[in-house]
């Protein structure tokens, strides 16, 4: 048995993992990082996910530091345009932070056994996908597995699901190109009641979410598998576009053949929006399928129970805490059958960011063992909490500040619900590049009326 001694591990290499390790690496800590694929960054990454939802109010950045950092970093590779960018660059942008900071990276490995103590977990087992098996002992352990898997094999506490047990639904990103956007802001500007209230002609980068004429007409003539509205945003480059329309609904993401079938269904779909796009969109007529997510985008599947359960109501009475490490402003969004359907009153409505709200560090603490940490998707939350908090931003918000504030309690040797938030502010400020906060509202173009 080959045995590795850490001062952290962090399984799941997400954009919370990431954050997580790089913010505790770049403190002083040993850290492990563990991954059951071959690349790192999960749905920002292999997922297709885009673009980074609204982390900033007023003028403010909600969420700064090493995210910070990465943005500015991928500006000066071309690959951000605004808040939409280049799902490779930022696997670069990833890859080579982690290796500066010398965070130890075991691709291809999945944990097998958790060992624990009177609350503490002691060690925890992998293996590889060739079969190579290790173990690592450390003083902490973060699961930012997204399924929360790590804490389920420890046997945590965990939720799964709304009250009734049903899962958002999953989806399966891809990305097109050779688009003509001339066309797509001609036509949006002609006929704006084609199109959700929210989307206007001149916004960069280009988010456009409707169709609705197109959408009846393609159905009369036999498109059977559309849904209701067709949504795509401009990606860096000059013809490319992510697009978030597919929906796998009421399957268990937790079960592996369910899984697959949502994938089975996001595939047809994808088919077919290719042949409804080039037939009925205008500026798709000449349009390619980039690239297929290599893996599906599940919303929520299960969480945490950590020494705070975030709330829905949190998110909506913009909910600040004594020990709130992360300010985020993202609404509840519920990808249901229901919340999918297109009404009258839904396409007229448009989102609003008054004030921000927060999420503490007891929500990024297990309940059940001292030394169990989590990030990201799989953070202390309810169903509806869950809905807002997922978002990148806040998932790479909530990684960086459970990361430093590891670290702070093991340098320290104070438990880490004594760690205060000013001192995981200073301590990300401190191992932060100085000059990302100014950079930052040049790539974004924020100001005080945003
Ligand atoms: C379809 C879809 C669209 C979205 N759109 C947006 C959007 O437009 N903007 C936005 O900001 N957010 C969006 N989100 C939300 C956001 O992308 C995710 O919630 C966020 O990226 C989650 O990050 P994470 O690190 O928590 O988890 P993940 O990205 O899920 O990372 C988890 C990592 O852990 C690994 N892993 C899992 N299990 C194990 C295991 N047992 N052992 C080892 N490794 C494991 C996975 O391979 C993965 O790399 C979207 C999400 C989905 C699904």
């Amino acid at each position: 048995m080959n045995f590795i001694e850490k001062d952290l591990v962090v399984v799941g290499s997400g954009i919370s993992g990431i954050h997580a390790a790089l913010a505790a690496s770049r403190r002083g800590l040993e850290v492990l990082l563990v991954e059951r694929n071959g690349s790192v960054g999960g749905i920002s990454t292999i997922g297709l996910c885009n673009p980074f939802m609204r982390f900033w109010l007023g003028g403010e950045f909600l969420v700064s530091g090493i995210f910070g950092e990465i943005l500015v970093d991928l500006h000066e590779r071309g690959g951000i345009l605004r808040n939409s960018f280049d799902s490779e660059t930022l696997k670069i942008v990833f890859l080579e932070k982690l290796r500066k900071a010398g965070v130890s990276l075991a691709l291809h490995s999945l944990p097998t056994k958790v060992v624990s103590s009177e609350r503490i977990i002691e060690e925890v087992s992998f293996i590889s996908s060739s079969g190579a098996k290790f173990t690592a002992r450390a003083r902490m352990f973060l699961d930012s597995t997204g399924d929360a898997s790590l804490a389920k094999m420890a046997g945590a506490t965990l939720f799964s699901g709304n009250m009734e047990g049903a899962h958002q639904a999953s989806t399966l990103m891809f990305t097109m190109s050779n688009i003509n956007f001339e066309r797509i802001r001609e036509d949006v500007g002609r006929r704006r009641s084609n199109f959700f209230k929210w989307v206007t002609p001149d916004s960069k980068p280009l988010s456009v979410a409707g169709y609705f004429e197109e959408i009846e007409k393609a159905r009369n003539s036999g498109f059977n598998n559309l849904h209701d509205y067709f949504f795509f945003i401009e990606l860096p480059g000059e013809d490319r576009v992510s697009v978030n329309t597919t929906h796998s609904f009421d399957k268990d993401p937790l079960n592996p053949f369910e899984l697959s079938q949502s994938v089975f269904e996001c595939s047809e779909q994808i088919d077919q929006l290719f042949a409804f796009s080039r037939k009925y969109v205008r500026g798709f007529e000449e349009s390619r399928i980039e690239k297929i997510a290599s893996d599906i985008g599940v919303r929520e599947s299960r969480r945490v129970k950590g020494l705070y359960v975030f709330t829905g109501e949190d998110v909506r009475s913009h909910r600040k805490f004594y020990d709130g490490v992360v300010k985020a402003t993202y609404g509840i969004d519920i990808h249901s059958p229901e919340t999918q359907k297109i009404t009258r009153e839904v396409r007229s409505s448009v989102p609003e960011y008054s004030d921000y709200y927060e999420i503490p560090l007891r929500a990024l603490i297990s309940c059940d063992f001292f030394n169990l940490y989590t990030a990201g998707r799989c953070f202390s939350s309810d169903f509806e909490g869950q809905s807002a908090g997922r978002i990148m931003p806040t998932s790479a918000g909530m990684g960086q500040a459970i990361g430093m504030a590891s670290a702070i309690s093991f340098e320290s040797g104070r438990p880490i619900t004594e760690i205060s938030r000013d001192e995981i502010d200073r301590g990300l400020h401190s191992i932060t590049g100085n000059n990302s906060i100014c950079s930052l509202s040049d790539i974004l173009k924020i100001n005080h009326s945003n």
